[in-house]
C-alpha cells in the first residue's frame, strides 16, 4: 500500500501540469501512466502548435512533453510507467478530513493500479483522471482486415517505433488529426493517395489542408469507404461520393488501390474510471460523448474526484495543460483549504483558458461545457 494524497492516472498534458500546480503549493503527487515514459499523446506530435504562444504555440508537441516530464524529474514528482489503472473501487471509508468543502461527502475509494506484475492498492487522499480519449472506429465491410488503423495508432508506430505503416494509405477523415497524420506520412516516404471526408467542408485547420494538397494529395469531401478489398490483408478500397442524407450516390464509385486504410474519425473520452467511481456522467456529443460533471476547479459530482483533459472533452493539449493545471489547483483548495495566493492563480489559469477557447474554434467546446455545467444534478 502507498497512500499518496494527490494520485493524477494519466501522465498527458493534463495531467504533468496538474502534477507541477498542485507541486507548486506543496503537495507531494504520485503520477501513474500506462505507457513507456510520460507525455501521453505529446510524445508522438513532431508539428509544431497552433494556437496562442502563451500556451506554447510554435512549439513542437514532442518537444512541450520532454519539458513537462523534465520538470517533473527537477522536483522528484514520482512518477510510475507502465502502470495502468485498472479499477476504481469505492469501499465506504472517509478520506479527507480537512476539506475546505466543509462536511466529508467523499467517501475513499482504492485505485487498482498494475505495476510490475502486482496489483497495488492505492487509497488516495484525491483523484484526477486524465485519461484521455480513444480513438473512433467506423464499419465497414473489410474494416477487420489486416492493414486497417486508427490514424493516431499510426503515428504512434511511425514516430515513436520509426515502423512505416504500410506503402500506400487512404486516409478517412479530414479533421486536423487526419490531416496531421497525412502530412507526416509523406514526411516519412509513404503515399497517400486521397483523404476523404463525409462533411461538405473539410473539418481541420486551412494550415494543415494547404500543406497536404500543396504535396498533390486530393481532399475528397462528401466521400465516404464503402468496402475495403483485399484477401489476408488490404489491398485496396472502394470509396464514392454521398448525399446530404449520406447515401452513396449511384455509379461514382472509384477504386482506390493501397495497403493501409487510417481512420480519423474522431475520439472519444476515456471515462472508465470515473463511472466506475460513480461519478454523475453526461452525454454531451459537443465534448465528444459522456462525460463526467465537474465544476470550475475541475472537480467532478464526487469531492475529491477531479478530472481534467480529453477525458472531460476532446479539444487539444493547450486546454488540456490548463484544465489540467487548474484540477491541480483545485485539489490544492480541496485537501488544504483556500488562500490568497492559491486564488491569484487559479483566477489567471481561468482566464487564460477561457482566452484559448474565446475564439471560433473554441465555439464547440464552449458550448458543451456549457451544457454541462446545466446538467448538474
Ligand atoms: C495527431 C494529433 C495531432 C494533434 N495536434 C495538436 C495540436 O497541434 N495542438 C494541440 O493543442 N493539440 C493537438 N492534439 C490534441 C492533444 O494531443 C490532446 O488534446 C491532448 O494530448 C490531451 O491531453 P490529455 O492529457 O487529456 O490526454 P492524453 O495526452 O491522451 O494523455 C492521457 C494519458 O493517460 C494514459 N492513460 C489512460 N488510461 C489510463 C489508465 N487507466 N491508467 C494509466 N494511464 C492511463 C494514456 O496512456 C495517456 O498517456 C493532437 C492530437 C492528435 C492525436
Amino acid at each position: 500500500m502507498n497512500n499518496p494524497d494527490f494520485l493524477i492516472i494519466g501522465g498527458g498534458p493534463a495531467g504533468l501540469m496538474a502534477a507541477l500546480a498542485a507541486s507548486d503549493f506543496g503537495l507531494k503527487p504520485l503520477v501513474i501512466d500506462e505507457n513507456q515514459k510520460p507525455g501521453g499523446q505529446l510524445i508522438k506530435q513532431t508539428h509544431m502548435f497552433f494556437g496562442s504562444k502563451a500556451e506554447r504555440a510554435g512549439t513542437r508537441g514532442f518537444d512541450i512533453g520532454i519539458e513537462l516530464a523534465g520538470e517533473m524529474e527537477k522536483r522528484g514528482i514520482e512518477t510510475w510507467t507502465n502502470s495502468p489503472a485498472v479499477g476504481y473501487y469505492p469501499d465506504g471509508t472517509p478520506a479527507c478530513r480537512n476539506s475546505c468543502y466543509g462536511e466529508l461527502l467523499w467517501r475513499a475509494g482504492t485505485v487498482a493500479v498494475l505495476r510490475n506484475g502486482q496489483l497495488h492498492g492505492l487509497k488516495p487522499k484525491a483523484v484526477l483522471a486524465a485519461t484521455g480519449a480513444s480513438e473512433n472506429f467506423v464499419t465497414f465491410p473489410g474494416s477487420d482486415l489486416p492493414g486497417v488503423y486508427g490514424a493516431g495508432a499510426v503515428q504512434t508506430l511511425m514516430n515513436v517505433y520509426g515502423i512505416k505503416p504500410g506503402q500506400s494509405v487512404l486516409m478517412i477523415g479530414s479533421g486536423n488529426i487526419g490531416l496531421i497524420v497525412s502530412y507526416q506520412l509523406l514526411q516519412a516516404g509513404v503515399k497517400v493517395k486521397a483523404v476523404i471526408e463525409g462533411l461538405p467542408n473539410i473539418g481541420g485547420y486551412l494550415v494543415h489542408a494547404s500543406k497536404i494538397a500543396r504535396a498533390g494529395v486530393p481532399v475528397l469531401t462528401r466521400h465516404t469507404i464503402l468496402e475495403a478489398t483485399g484477401e489476408n490483408q488490404v489491398t485496396g478500397a472502394v470509396i464514392s461520393k454521398i448525399d446530404d442524407k449520406w447515401q452513396p450516390v449511384k455509379n461514382s464509385e472509384q477504386k482506390i488501390e493501397c495497403d493501409t486504410i487510417c481512420l480519423a474519425v474522431g475520439l472519444t473520452p476515456l471515462t472508465e474510471i470515473l463511472w466506475q467511481a460513480g461519478c454523475q456522467m453526461n452525454f454531451v456529443p459537443e465534448l465528444g460523448g459522456q462525460v463526467a460533471w465537474h465544476d470550475e476547479l475541475m472537480m467532478t459530482s464526487i469531492p475529491g474526484i477531479f478530472t481534467a483533459g480529453d477525458v472531460t472533452g476532446i479539444e487539444e493539449a493547450s486546454t488540456a495543460m490548463l484544465e489540467g493545471e487548474l484540477a491541480g489547483l483545485g485539489a490544492v483548495k480541496y485537501l488544504r483549504g483556500e488562500s490568497k495566493e492559491l486564488q491569484i492563480r487559479i483566477d489567471d489559469t481561468a482566464c487564460r483558458l477561457a482566452g484559448l477557447r474565446a475564439g471560433p474554434f473554441g465555439q464547440k467546446a464552449r458550448e458543451g461545457k456549457c451544457k454541462l455545467k446545466e446538467c448538474r444534478r
